[in-house]
């Protein structure tokens, strides 16, 4: 089917020929305009001057003696007036959101040429509004205003309604003042230009042109009606409607609703070519996708699939083809879904500021000035916003290597406020780290960045070869991000110094994210080659063959959201402003025309019902399903939810792995630890990832001190105490002595603090805030085990941290090597104790043996496994004749006098003597180190994966648990 806009440029180069180049033709849009002008170009038969190709909204920017005014420079003069008029102050961050609202009113009001004084009035009788509202609204208007101003009264019975109307009072003077402070330099809104033009279409307005013709447009408000019949009247004008689809001749499709009344007032005086035969609606499908992000994979399927059947003729001649975002968040998947071989790309969209990955930066970088300290003559930076700064890809490219260099210094060294001299490794870095004083400090801060970052970007780019690569498409988006936060914070800044603004940091971050969600970057790629991704807007007046629209669910598509107003409903009705009417009128005249000439209709919505999703399909498709009765395929893409155990994985022993397994074996260089066997029993695949390839979690700056690090503590300061009386026997009189003295006590805790937390273990400080809180729990902890080790006096200290290596056959023919870390060794009437301290909430009892190597075991007794092997190494270390008893000093249980005990239980007797069990432990030891070295047993997922377990606090968790697909 002939595209409309080729029916029309068609008509009028058979009717006008050459003459056609003293026109001007009127597009909702500058797309439309283009693509015109290349079905014109397509069948004139030689050289002539295009005729003059323009949007509604230029025509009146071309018409007006006013120049638009930018969006920053309306709120902060709209600003300026409100402060005068109101008598609440607030600052200009505050004033934004409903600056945004009033502009938006303002503009309504002047394009559907409102009496703005008449609808910002204060009705405080309903008698005045018969007499207030006379010619030339019409019963039905002053009905909706009746409705309106009788809900309202009385008028002080709310706090709410006080507000609304205290503002509402000063509307009007705002809306003059506002207008007038334009006017006077020679500038103004949108709808202010429409409706200045409107008002002076009748008057005169010079016209370059023979005729101008008005194409493809739908709903018109009254300025564009008022020019439009004006013109009408001199004769000048023409139009043309592109509502031909017998959807849009329903008048019970609302899509029809406001295209009615605009057809007959505004006729064609061509005729365009009929569409030849029966009208055959378009295949369409329907595809529920469980994922918003996973439509835009779909997407790439559905390209593949048109490209092989040739429904796209060639990669590089996909311009019949349209993806349609009515949600703009999905634009970067998308670049990243569509298959490389397409190119070029073209994107037509209005994407908003606030969404861009630049706003994320923009948005660490507030964060790292609000949390900036200061210390002495120098600033320091708080570890979290630096190393999400680090992190952060644009950075990165600045200098990856020495940025993470800087990254692993401060999470070793465990640093939380980060002085500003260790941070500039890159010239980047030197710029970012650098504390500001003031707003304007902080806008050439921003701008010197951006451009740094653009300079970054492009070097980028510049070393990628594949101009076509949909890294590279997402690269130009970024720098044109980039590039209108530049211009935005350029044009703050000329504003602020204008009118004298000053302001702090933090306001003026918080200003900048006001700011920029009400902007919209408008990408305009060149149209007439390439895949075309586009807005809903931006396909007004467009016809392609292969249409793939995204998002088609209720709230997205028609669009939900209505633009903030103060205007109320009954109001608007009354003062026949547009309405939430309107609006679905339009989306549905978009939606219908644009399948209308399509062949291949792809809808995809997303079926998740979580969150904000509903999951529910647009009206759209029900309309199309049971009113129109179109055939309708229906897919439901199931990408599988994720289950329990989604991924089997299995390492066979291959020979990289049995070489690296080697290395544990006598005469290699690993050792084999308790913690590494209880990991094998609990997760062999885990064991692999760890221990074998030796993958590490990332050791994260920790601001407080988590409980592992409390465990260090603990340990350091009972060992400080101790090593200085081991070997002698110890009495109750030494360890109370000890108990008393705070001073020392104090010095251990530090010292411990800076070994194990600040890691400047020649460098311990007095302690403060919230660390000096968790060393006075250290303190107590100490004191309450001093005191129950009274309870053991007179015993022999042994030694603390104590190292074992050594080298373990676990049959004829091999030998393990093994190492271990005994917390404490004493010794008790001859009996030694092996002890563990604990600050976990460990079991101290079992039942036998083999259950400490049982895999399928849920509650299984690491604890015990661990000081059962150090009773192991120490008898074969020490050939000594005394009794070895393992002992648990559970931490937690300290202060718990009926609970406390340190001695293990089996069954229902105490294992105050290791040879009790030594044979039958070295028998299931060995046993579970034969199959860690068994070269044909593969390493497999903890038998308990996916349940509540080891799985859960697993760092390896996102490789088992992602869905297989
Ligand atoms: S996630 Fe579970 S199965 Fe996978 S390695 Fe970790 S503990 Fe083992």
């Amino acid at each position: 089917m002939k595209p409309f806009l080729g029916q029309v440029a068609e008509a009028f180069y058979r009717e006008y020929n050459r003459d056609i180049q003293n026109m001007a033709f009127v597009f909702p849009n500058r797309r439309a305009g283009i693509f015109f002008k290349k079905y014109l170009s397509d069948i004139i038969d030689g050289p002539i001057f295009s005729p003059t190709v323009t949007t509604v909204s230029d025509l009146f920017i071309q018409l007006s003696e006013l120049q638009p005014a930018d969006h920053i420079y309306l709120l902060f003069s709209l600003y300026r007036h409100y402060s005068d008029l109101c008598p609440q102050k607030e600052s200009f961050d505050e004033f934004v959101p409903l600056g945004e609202t009033l502009l938006n009113d303002f503009d309504d009001v002047d394009k559907y040429m409102v009496d703005a004084r008449q609808l910002f009035t204060n009705i405080h009788d309903l008698k005045e509004i018969d007499s207030r509202f006379g010619s030339p609204l019409t019963e039905e208007q002053i009905s909706y205003i009746r409705r309106f101003w009788k809900n309202f009264m009385p008028i002080g019975e709310s706090d709410n309604k006080s507000h609304f109307i205290t503002l509402w009072e000063i509307l009007y003077s705002l809306y003059e003042r506002l207008r007038n402070d334009l006017r006077n330099n020679s500038m103004g809104y949108e709808g202010m230009i429409f409706r200045e033009v409107a008002e002076r279409a009748d008057t005169g307005l010079i016209l370059p042109y023979q005729k101008i013709v008005f194409v493809g447009l739908n709903v018109l408000n009254r300025a564009e009606e008022s020019l439009m019949k004006t013109l009408k009247k001199n004769g000048i004008a023409d139009f043309y409607w592109d509502n031909n689809a017998p959807t849009l001749q329903d008048e019970y499709n609302r899509a029809s609703y406001f295209l009615k009344p605009n057809v007959k007032e505004f006729p064609s005086l061509l005729q365009l070519e009929k569409e030849q035969g029966n009208y055959v609606y378009p295949d369409i499908e329907l595809l529920g996708v469980p994922s918003a992000v996973g439509q835009a994979k779909q997407c790439e399927i559905i390209l593949q699939e048109l490209m092989k059947s040739n429904a796209i003729p060639a990669p590089q001649k996909a311009l019949n083809t349209a993806i349609v975002l009515p949600d703009e968040h999905l634009l970067l998947p998308m670049l990243y879904a569509i298959p490389s071989t397409i190119s070029p790309i073209n994107i037509t969209m209005g994407y908003t500021l606030s969404n861009t990955t630049v706003a994320g930066l923009l948005d660490i970088l507030a964060d790292l000035q609000k949390h900036t300290r200061p210390n002495g003559d120098e600033t320091l930076f708080y570890h979290r916003s630096v190393l999400s700064l680090l992190s952060n890809r644009y950075l990165q490219l600045s200098g990856q290597s020495a940025i993470n260099r800087l990254t692993d210094d401060i999470r070793k060294h465990n640093k939380i406020f980060i002085p500003q001299k260790e941070l500039g490794v890159t010239p980047l870095l030197r710029r970012i780290f650098v504390p500001l004083k003031n707003a304007d400090e902080a806008c050439d801060y921003l701008l010197d960045l951006l451009a740094m970052l653009q300079e970054e970007l492009n070097a980028d780019t510049t070393d990628n070869p594949d101009e076509n690569s949909p890294e590279i498409s997402v690269i130009a988006l970024e720098r044109e991000f980039i590039y209108h936060y530049y211009l935005s914070i350029n044009r703050l800044k000329g504003i602020m110094q204008e009118n004298r603004i000053e302001m702090n940091v933090a306001t003026f971050f918080k200003l900048l994210k006001k700011l920029t969600a009400g902007i919209s970057i408008p990408f305009e790629g060149e149209p007439l080659s390439g895949l075309q991704i586009m807005g809903v807007l931006e396909t007004r007046a467009l016809d392609f063959e292969n249409v793939i629209i995204l998002s088609m669910n209720e709230g997205i598509f028609p669009v939900k959201k209505v633009a903030s107003s103060l205007i109320p409903y009954n109001l608007r009705k009354g003062f026949d402003l547009s309405t939430t009417e309107h609006q679905d009128s339009i989306y549905a005249y978009y939606f219908y025309r644009l399948i209308h000439r399509a062949k291949r209709v792809f809808l995809l919505y997303d079926t998740r019902t979580e969150d904000m999703a509903s999951g529910e399909v647009s009206r759209y498709v029900y309309q199309m399903k049971y009113h129109y009765r179109l055939p309708i395929e229906e897919k439901m893409i199931g990408y599988p939810i994720m289950a329990k155990k989604i991924r089997d994985i299995v390492v066979p022993k291959d020979k990289y792995v049995i070489s690296q397994l080697l290395r544990y074996h006598k005469g290699g260089d690993r050792y084999l630890s308790a913690s590494a066997i209880n990991t094998y029993i609990t997760c062999p695949l885990q064991f692999y990832l760890s221990y074998v390839e030796k993958f590490q979690e990332i050791d994260d700056v920790s601001e407080g001190v988590d409980a592992g690090v409390f465990g260090s503590i603990y340990h350091s300061v009972m060992q400080q105490i101790y090593d200085r009386m081991t070997g002698s026997p110890i009495q109750a009189e030494s360890l109370k002595a000890i108990e008393k003295d705070d001073k020392h006590i104090t010095a251990f805790i530090e010292q411990a603090f800076a070994e194990n937390y600040f890691k400047t273990p020649q460098k311990p400080k007095a302690l403060t805030g919230q660390n000096y809180l968790v060393g006075e729990v250290i303190r107590k902890y100490v004191k309450k085990t001093l005191e129950i080790d009274r309870a053991l006096t007179p015993f022999t200290y042994l030694t603390s941290e104590r190292e074992i290596k050594q080298s373990h056959a676990i049959d004829t023919d091999r030998e393990i090597l093994l190492k271990g870390f005994i917390d404490r060794m004493d010794m008790k009437d001859g009996k030694i104790r092996i002890v563990d301290y604990k600050t976990g909430k460990d079991k101290i009892d079992f039942r036998n043996i083999e259950e400490l190597f049982d895999k399928e075991k849920k509650d299984r007794r690491k604890a015990i496994m661990q000081v059962l092997m150090y009773a192991m190494m120490v008898t074969d270390e020490d050939h000594l004749s005394n009794p070895i008893a393992p002992a648990i000093y559970r931490v937690q249980e300290l202060f718990s006098p009926q609970k406390f005990r340190v001695d293990i239980k089996m069954g229902f007797s105490s294992l105050d003597d290791y040879a009790q069990v030594d044979q039958e432990f070295r028998k299931e030891f060995d046993k579970c180190l034969q199959e860690i070295f068994n070269p044909d047993m593969p390493f497999v997922q903890s038998a308990h994966i996916g349940e509540d377990g080891p799985c859960s606090y697993c760092a390896f968790a996102s490789i088992c648990l992602q869905s297989a697909q």
